[in-house]
């Protein structure tokens, strides 16, 4: 054999401990790490050790995204990739060519979600927020949606890129009217703000594992009601791409029938569930409820203390900004790539700058999961203050 052994991995893996408070992934709580080094079961395995299976573990998980989707939806599962399978998943199933989608944009994750509808061969109609910094009004949605008259309406509720909340309350009732599907993407959101899946008459939505969950990338939470099923069965062609076919994911998460064995689709990271579920459980343990109320209350100290180091929030009404991910204005003649740089190597602190539209004009500061605590804002507003003194350029 000519090629040799790297040098590199001759030594083991240590990895320094940064506090992530960008837009995610968020760190995980102790109890999740622990989880993470639990041992590997098979993901066929139905053997009962200490009243535990993985079958068990995977009904628990399926259990806790229903709570967290807040939905009695069946057909609920983890898809084996992180947030982009999500979007992929419900659009490949959902979208046949040429069907009509329509797209509301206000920062990369709708313009994301165009591409991939565009790749399944959709007819693709955006409707684009250029005010910056604000959100889709319920009268703007449904002048869109009796204008294009889509198969699918897709919906981000929390804008990552941009730090914008887009409320989905009402915006299922339009759908109905116009015989549409309503998608919600939900990775930056879930968990930071309320999203009542069953109640809003969302078809489909789908989150990340790593954000407000805390559990390690490389899931996403999934969930499609009957409406969403019967339009799967109804499909011309067949679904275009085999590992998001949520028929088959559904056989193997024993969505559909009880009795039914379940079936080997592909096999799934058993290291990486645990984690999930131990997330999940994290929530249940302390409620939903307050997790949100914690998350929020953690956003409002950081809006105040932003405000008390003179600098200027991106979206400008409260209720329009995502309690998750904060957009905060660079402030004239300071470098932001100096700021992010000084905090991360003084302080292994992680936060970040813009995205998409709001690249080279914001910080991005994450509220996530075991992240989102009075002390952690504390320390980020100080180093931010120490930073910014930093970071003027001298140009300017
Ligand atoms: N949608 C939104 C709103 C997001 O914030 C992200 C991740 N930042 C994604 C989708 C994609 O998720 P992932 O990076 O886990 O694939």
């Amino acid at each position: 054999m000519n090629v040799r052994p790297p040098l590199g991995l001759k030594s083991p893996l240590r990895i320094p401990h940064k506090l992530l408070m960008g837009p995610g992934p968020s760190n995980s709580s102790p109890r999740i790490l622990n989880a993470l080094s639990q041992p590997i079961l098979g993901h066929m395995h139905s053997e009962l050790f200490d009243k535990l299976h993985f079958f068990q573990i995977m009904d628990e998980i399926k259990k806790g995204i229903q709570y967290v989707f807040q939905t009695n939806n069946q057909l609920t599962l983890a898809i084996s990739a992180s947030g982009h399978a999500g979007m992929e998943a419900v659009l490949c199933n959902l979208l046949e060519p040429h069907d009509v989608v329509l797209i509301l944009i206000n920062g990369i994750w709708g313009e994301r979600a165009a591409n991939l509808a565009e790749r399944y061969g959709a007819i693709v109609r955006k409707l684009v927020k250029t005010a910056l910094g604000s959100n889709f009004s319920i009268i703007e949605i449904e002048n869109a949606v009796k204008i294009h008259q889509p198969k699918l309406l897709f919906v981000v509720q929390g804008e990552s890129s941009t730090g914008i909340y887009q409320p989905i309350i009402g915006i299922g009732e339009i759908t109905r009217r116009y015989n549409c599907l309503l998608v919600v993407d939900t990775v930056a959101s879930l968990g930071a703000v309320p999203f009542l899946m069953d109640k809003w008459k969302v078809d489909a939505a789908y989150s990340g594992s790593q954000k407000i969950i805390g559990a390690p990338p490389g899931l996403a939470p999934i969930s499609f009601n009957e409406r969403a099923l019967k339009t799967i069965a109804n499909r011309k062609t067949p679904i275009p791409v085999y590992f998001w076919d949520i028929t088959l994911l559904g056989q193997q998460w024993n969505c559909f029938e009880r009795s039914a064995p379940r079936l080997y689709h592909h096999t799934t990271s058993a290291t990486l569930l645990y984690g999930l579920r131990e997330g999940l459980a994290v929530i249940a343990d302390e409620g939903l409820e307050q997790v949100i109320k914690r998350h929020q209350h953690c956003a409002a100290q950081l809006y105040e203390g932003i405000e008390a180091l003179g600098m200027q929030l991106y979206v400008d009404e409260e209720h329009k900004r995502l309690p998750s991910v904060t957009t905060i204005k660079v402030p004239d003649g300071v470098d932001w790539r100096k700021v992010t740089e000084y905090a991360m190597k003084r302080y292994k602190l992680e936060i970040s700058g813009g995205l998409g539209p709001t690249a080279g004009k914001v910080f991005r500061v994450g509220i996530m999961g075991y992240n989102a605590t009075q002390e952690n804002i504390v320390f980020v507003l100080d180093v931010l203050k120490e930073a910014l003194k930093h970071s003027v350029t001298s140009s300017k």
